[in-house]
């Protein structure tokens, strides 16, 4: 196993943010094997990237590695990671981050024991906090965001974890939800705006935390409830214990695009099934734009654009049929053949089925448009496959600004919405026609799936209004 070592500017540049995935375990006897099964439950949000820290006899014992939960963990390595207590991370970096270094949980010994860390999130005052650990003598092993909760925590001596943890959440700006763990105990902690889920699950007589549900489902635990944003749970020999640091006046602002693209549709995010809420989008945008002169099928971009597209032809009796086939298999590299072949990365991923779609006007369905590039070769794809007309539909509102707070997205300037109108976007697609889901449409649709009444405040839309519930890094914006 090799770590290379941070060159200069790499030191200097901003720390990088993750899409992520925590998993945790307290009090059973298989604390690493669960976390490693919660872990491929989460395998969606981060697949570059995967680690497991357990604690035993007030000892750590860690394994992290690049790859897929199944590439990084096999039984002789789990039977390494001994003890009642273990968390976990799966990550997916912004190019330039990916290596050994920046896996998590991070862990560290100091004068007080042990500190293991895991985070889903990215913090907005990342640079500064960092400079001001550096002059404290902090020094930084990675570029990762993560590590400053290390350095916090370990710098402010004073105190339980508790009292730590409560300092930590004043002086840390952005989104976190936070698995900390500690030779006596575990904490879950998620950011006073709650940008990023966090749930907590039993499991006999153990505790879990997860990103999602999904990962509680796969090893039989029970949701117990969402970790409220501004709190902390924290779960020892004594018990769990819980402690509010905001008060019932600070917003709320839970990410909406966790319900549109991230999370995954069996979960229950923000106390909301995903997929209902992905089906209620696609309902609304039916009612909103309905292909003018008709249609004559309705398809999803595989899995992304399932839930809506479904919905999508519910609301307007138009069949709906997969047209488009999406292989489970792809790896991160392919050797391209010599002689070129027509959209051949976007054939990997997805195929189409002709005698579904050949003389058909098909509306095709998807949860985003990002940069468009995808998009196009998919519309191109139909057209080959003898689609008579392309109407593309998007469950949510034009991308038009980036996410400071732990989806990565790419820069203002490679938007597409960010740069061009409804019609040129539509041009660019070569698509005959292109709708957004409304802004009022996407809050009506996660009201209507079951939602709080007050929903359109308790949610972060940034990526679609540029209104940032926290000021981005200096010079973002
Ligand atoms: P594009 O061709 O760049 O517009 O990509 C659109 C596709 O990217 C859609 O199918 C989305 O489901 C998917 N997508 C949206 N957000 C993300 C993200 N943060 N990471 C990876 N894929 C994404």
């Amino acid at each position: 196993m090799s770590v290379d070592y941070l060159r200069p500017d790499e030191r200097k540049a901003d720390r990088f943010h993750d899409e992520c995935g925590v998993f945790g375990v307290f009090g059973d006897s298989e604390a690493a094997n669960l976390t490693y099964l919660g872990l491929h439950g989460l395998q969606h949000r981060g697949q570059e990237s995967a680690g497991i820290v357990s604690c035993h006899e007030n000892r750590l014992y860690a394994h992290r590695a690049m790859g897929l939960v199944s590439d990084v963990f096999n039984a002789d390595v789990l039977e390494n990671l001994p003890g009642t207590q273990a968390i976990g991370h799966v990550r997916y970096s912004t190019a330039g981050s990916s290596n050994l270094r920046n896996c998590q949980p991070f862990a560290v010994d100091y004068a007080r024991g042990s500190l293991v860390v895991a985070h889903n999130g990215t913090l907005t005052n990342a640079k500064e906090l960092t400079s001001d650990l550096e002059s404290l003598g902090s020094l930084f092993h990675s570029t990762s965001d993560t590590e400053i909760f290390l350095h916090l925590l370990a710098h402010n001596r004073e105190g339980s974890l508790t009292s730590r943890l409560e300092r930590l959440i004043k002086d840390v700006k952005g989104a976190f939800s936070l698995l900390v763990m500690t030779r006596a105990g575990m904490a879950a902690v998620r950011d006073p705006y709650g940008f990023r889920p966090l749930v907590i699950g039993r499991l006999r007589d153990a505790t879990v935390f997860a990103s999602e549900t999904c990962a509680l489902d796969l090893i039989g635990a029970e949701y117990v409830r969402d970790v409220e944003p501004g709190e902390i749970v924290e779960v020892d020999s004594k018990g769990l214990r819980s402690r509010q640091t905001s008060p019932p006046t600070h917003p709320v602002r839970q990410c909406i695009f966790e319900h549109v693209y991230f999370a995954r549709p069996d979960s229950r995010i923000f106390g909301q099934n995903v997929y209902q809420c992905r089906k209620m989008m696609g309902r609304i945008l039916a009612r909103e734009s309905a292909p003018e002169g008709g249609a004559d099928l309705v398809i999803p971009v595989p899995d992304s654009g399932v839930g809506a597209a479904n919905g999508y032809a519910q609301e307007l009796n138009i069949p709906f049929e997969m047209g488009l086939i999406r292989s489970h298999y792809v790896g991160r590299t392919f050797i391209e053949p010599a002689q070129s072949i027509r959209h051949f990365g976007v054939k990997l991923k997805l195929t189409a089925v002709r005698e579904e779609i050949e003389g058909r006007r098909v509306v095709v369905v998807d949860d985003s448009l990002i940069r468009g590039t995808t998009s196009r070769k998919i519309i191109a794809m139909l057209r080959q496959n003898g689609a008579k007309e392309v109407h593309v539909r998007i469950s949510c509102p034009p991308t038009i600004s980036p996410c400071y707070f732990g989806i990565d997205t790419p820069t203002h300037a490679e938007l597409i919405a960010a740069n061009r109108s409804v019609e040129e976007i539509c041009e660019f697609l070569k698509a005959d026609s292109l709708a957004y889901l409304s802004e009022e449409g996407l809050h009506q649709a996660v009201k209507d799936a079951g939602g709080p009444a007050d929903n359109v405040r308790r949610y972060c839309n940034a990526c679609f209004t540029k209104d940032y519930p926290v000021k981005p890094p200096n010079g973002s914006v």
